[in-house]
Formats: C-alpha cells, structure tokens, sequence
C-alpha cells in the first residue's frame, strides 16, 4: 500500500510545498499574464543541473570546555600557561583549536587528557577527525550566458533552497542585463565552528571536486552568506593552479579582493545597490532618503554596507537584529561605529551586533515592531511571515536578502499597503559588479570606485523604472530607459512586474535563438 502511494507521481496542484515551490509561486503567476511560451516555461520550471557531492577534511584537535559539573574532578589541576596565545584558536561555540604548536614549550598539566587554561576554565582535549560534509551546485539556467551565482556555507542548506537561490540568480541576471544565467550552491556547515586552517582545507577540496562544472565562461561563483573574498581567492588559486593559461582564468570567480583581480566596489555593491534603489523609490514619489529612518535584519556585507550608504545618504538607522540578537536605538546608531564593533572588535568573536555600545538591547520581537520609513532584511530567506507582516511598522520593505518575504507575507503587505522593492532588482548591484569585475578580467583592466559606482547606479535605476512601468502599464521611452518592449497592457504588483522584466529577457532568447534539439 505504501509502496504504492511512493510510485504515484504526483498530479499538478498535488505537490508538496518546499521552499522551491514557494519561491516559484511569482515565476508561475507572472508567466500566466504575460502569456510566456509553453516550452519557454517548462525550461524554467526546473533547474538544467542539480549537482550534489561530498567533501572530506581531517580537522584539527580542539579544547572543548567541560560542563561544571565534570569541571569539579579538576578543582586541583594547576593552570597551564600557553607560551604563544596566538597558536590558540578560539571558535564560536566555545572549543579551542590548537594550531601548530600551541603546546610546545608551554608549562603544560594535563590530567586524563584534561586541562585549565588561564582564564580558569577546564577543557577536554579531543583529537582532530576526519568529518565529511555535503556540497551543492545548481546550475539552473544558462539561456543568457554562463551560470552565476554564490557560494553559501550555512548550517541549514538543501537542494530545494539552492534550487530557489539558483533560479533567482536566473531571474536577477535578466533584470539587470548582464549576459549570465543563474546557479548557486554551497556546503553545509557553519562556518564559525572551525578554525581558519579547516575551512581553508574544505573550500581548497570543495573547488577540487567543483573544477570540472565551473569555468569563466561556463558556471562562476560569487561570496554568498559564510564566505568571502579569502574563501573567493582559495578557489581562483585551486581552479587555476598549474593551469598554462591560468591569468585567462581570473573570471572564474567574482568577488575576489580587489588585489587580484577583483574589482573596486565590489564588496559593497550589493548593499549600494540596496540603497540606489530605496533612493529612486522616493526620487520618484518627489521625495528624498534624507531624513528617513529604517531598520536593518542582518549586519553582514549586505547589511552593513546598506546601512552606511544610507546614513551617508542622510537616513537614520534606528536598530539592527543579527544570528545573534537586536539593538535598538531611537536617537539613531552609527553604521561605521557598530561595522568597526563587528568587525574589528578582537573580543566579538561571533561578530554580532549584540552587546554594541552605542545601543540598547531588545527582543528579536521588539526589532520587528520598531517604527520607522524603511525595513531593508538583509539576513536570511522566509523571515517575514505573514504574521509579522500584519505587524510591521515601516512603509517600505528593501528586500536586501533573497527572498525574505514569504507569498502569505507579500499579500498581507499589499493589503496594508506597504511598498516593496522585490530581492531581484533590490539585491542585484552584487551580481551587476560582478559582471564589471568578469569584463575587467577579460580585458585585463581595473576600473575606478567611481566608474563601477555610475555604472551601477545607471543600471540598477534605469531597469527598476522599467519595472515600475510594468506594475503601473505606462510603456514609456526615456533618455535613461525604455519599458515599450515589456508592458503587458494591465496593471501588475511589483513583484509580478519584475519577474516579468526577467522573463520577456529569457524568452527573447529562446524565441530568437530557438532550442537546440
Ligand atoms: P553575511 O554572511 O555577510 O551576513 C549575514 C547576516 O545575517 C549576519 O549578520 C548574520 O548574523 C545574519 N543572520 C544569519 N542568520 C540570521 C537569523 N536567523 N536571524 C537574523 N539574522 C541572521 O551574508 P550577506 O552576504 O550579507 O548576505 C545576506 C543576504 O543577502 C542573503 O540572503 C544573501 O543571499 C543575500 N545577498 C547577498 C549578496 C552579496 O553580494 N553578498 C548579493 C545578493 C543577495
């Protein structure tokens, strides 16, 4: 009997809700008005690859604090003095790597592979193991050029939430017009429960196996939640390593440090893109960013660097909430101060937010709650549920993370009449700076911080007043744009508006081109 219910295959309308269905909802919705080919839409539906594999590492051996109870057995264990402290290594979760030669030379005790560091606390020594890890890589469509998109490395990754991030990466490429497709992928772990050395080790053996599916002009990572332009620079080195030609390779990658080959406003792209968009929001409703206040989800490289252009840009940042908790302050919080915090503070090892000077703490609750013009999420998929919706209390939500308002959420949001500016177009200058960065490899140059700027701010304005004159139907041509070739002949939401940019870009090529047989 249950074998089969397991044969069955499900019939439309049927189908279990995942995170990929849900994120499909806007794809499924926008390609019924505008009436996009059938053939066009089954390509779209699901991804081209889906590409999962392992990764192994041996770790290293690590200090593991005991509970007090087992810390009782060792009242009389004297303390051991570490002679170099920088060889201790200390983690998120509270265990210790020892690197190099932590020990050696030190005045070491140890009891029954126990010992007490200086700071009284009784640690376990626990030997290093190998460990294995599940990688992803979903190359969802390539009708626009090579696939592209970030490198996650997050506790709780899945095929069916790199499959969502993949085909936004398919639709965001479109809307900004840079010739790519989409892909995402990653690892699952969490990445500050491992020493540097480790997760240098797993990114290397993680590009080893990746190699064979990516290319410059075939699948090109990005930094995504958990890497960085260190982790950018292990993958360029192993993918080209030993390679003849491997300067002709410094594509592969994006988001790489400006040093190699990276470009310049890069690292904040996405977060300057954030904030032209949210400035050609008022700009267009006769208003400026001057003076309006906005609270911010996640303080990482989206995060902050979306709130410092905004303070920069006149606005007040009211409180942030992060992995670790919120802080609120109604006279307004530094965004450079509370980076320099996060950042450079030696003692903040899970470099959050929380404990920040310049603010009080509140409730992840409370954070939601706070009054002010702009909400910018730049944290995780899914946090505005429906039910936080009905509580907001801002009249813009800047959707700086990928896909962070739920469909549920997004009806709420019409009803209450709050405006949005949709992840696609709202997060996409770190995909359009990419692009620079990948046209600067090829042509082996670097341009200027204030060329990438203009260009980005061209580009970004120039397809969110397209996407405007789809939601409001007033095909129009402008000296900066031209929204004749894409209005539908009825009014649309915004959401609806830009997944329609992105499919009339994507269909004009298989229209056109036609489909390889
Ligand atoms: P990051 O790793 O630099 O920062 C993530 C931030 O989110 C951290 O402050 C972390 O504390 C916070 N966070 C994690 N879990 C949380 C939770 N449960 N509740 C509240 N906060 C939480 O990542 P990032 O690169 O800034 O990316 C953030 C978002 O923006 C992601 O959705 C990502 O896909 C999207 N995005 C990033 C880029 C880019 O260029 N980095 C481009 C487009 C979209």
């Amino acid at each position: 009997m249950a074998e089969e219910n397991f044969m069955r295959v499900p019939t439309a309308g049927q189908q279990r809700k995942t995170v990929y269905t849900e994120a499909m909802e806007i794809f499924h919705r926008a390609a019924e008005v505008m009436n996009l080919d059938r053939r066009v839409r089954l390509e779209l539906e699901e991804p081209d690859y889906e590409h999962i594999f392992y990764v192994t590492t041996k770790l290293k051996d690590r200090l593991v604090p005991v509970s007090p109870e087992a810390a009782r057995g060792y009242t009389d264990l004297s303390v051991t003095k570490v002679r170099d402290p920088n060889g201790l290594e200390r983690l998120a979760d509270g265990k210790i790597i020892l690197n190099g030669k932590a020990l050696l030379g030190s005045d070491v005790n140890i009891r029954a592979g126990h010992l007490r560091l200086e700071d009284g606390t009784v640690y376990q020594l626990v030997p290093g193991e190998s460990q294995r890890f599940k990688a992803y890589r979903v190359q969802h469509n390539q009708a626009r050029g090579p696939y592209k998109g970030g490198i996650r490395y997050h506790r709780e990754v899945s095929l069916d939430l790199f499959k969502a991030l993949a085909a936004e990466m398919t639709w965001k490429t479109a809307i900004a017009d840079v010739p790519f497709g989409g892909g995402k992928g990653g690892i699952q772990l969490d990445p500050r429960q491992f020493g540097r050395e480790e997760l240098q080790t797993i990114s290397l053996r993680f590009m080893y196996k990746l190699k064979q599916l990516v290319g410059p002009n075939i699948d090109i990572p990005a930094p995504d939640v958990g890497t960085n332009s260190e982790v950018m620079a292990l993958y360029l080195r192993q993918f080209s390593d030993g390679e003849r030609e491997r300067h002709n390779q410094r594509g592969v990658i994006t988001g790489k440090d400006v040093r190699i080959g990276g470009s310049e406003g890069r690292t904040k792209a996405t977060g300057q893109g954030v904030a032209y968009t949210i400035e050609d929001y008022f700009q267009d409703r006769g208003e400026s960013v001057k003076g309006k206040t906005f609270i911010t989800q996640g303080f990482g490289n989206v995060g902050s660097w979306g709130s410092l252009i905004l303070q920069n840009m006149g606005a007040k940042l009211l409180a942030v909430n992060d992995a670790d908790g919120s802080i609120f302050n109604p006279e307004g919080i530094d965004a450079l101060e509370l980076m320099r915090y996060v950042n450079e503070n030696p003692k903040n090892l899970k470099r959050s937010v929380l404990g920040f000077p310049g603010a009080q703490s509140i409730s992840k609750a409370d954070f939601w709650l706070v009054k002010a013009d702009i909400a910018v999420p730049a944290a995780l998929g899914g946090e505005i549920t429906a039910e936080l919706a009905e509580k907001l209390n801002v009249k813009l939500i800047a959707e700086g993370a990928n896909g962070p308002t739920t469909p549920e959420a997004d009806r709420v949001l019409e009803k209450r009449k709050i405006d949005l500016i949709p992840d696609i177009i709202c997060n996409a200058g770190g995909v359009t700076v990419s692009y620079y960065e990948w046209i600067q490899n090829k042509r082996m140059e670097g341009w200027s911080e204030k060329e990438v700027d203009a260009r980005l701010e061209l580009a970004l304005k120039k397809n969110y007043r397209i996407i405007r004159d789809i939601a409001r139907n007033t095909p129009r041509r402008t000296d900066m744009h031209d929204s004749r070739p894409y209005t539908i002949g009825r009014t649309v939401d915004t959401r609806c508006a830009a997944m329609i940019l992105a499919l009339k870009r994507i269909e004009a090529h298989y229209m056109l081109e036609g489909f390889s047989q």
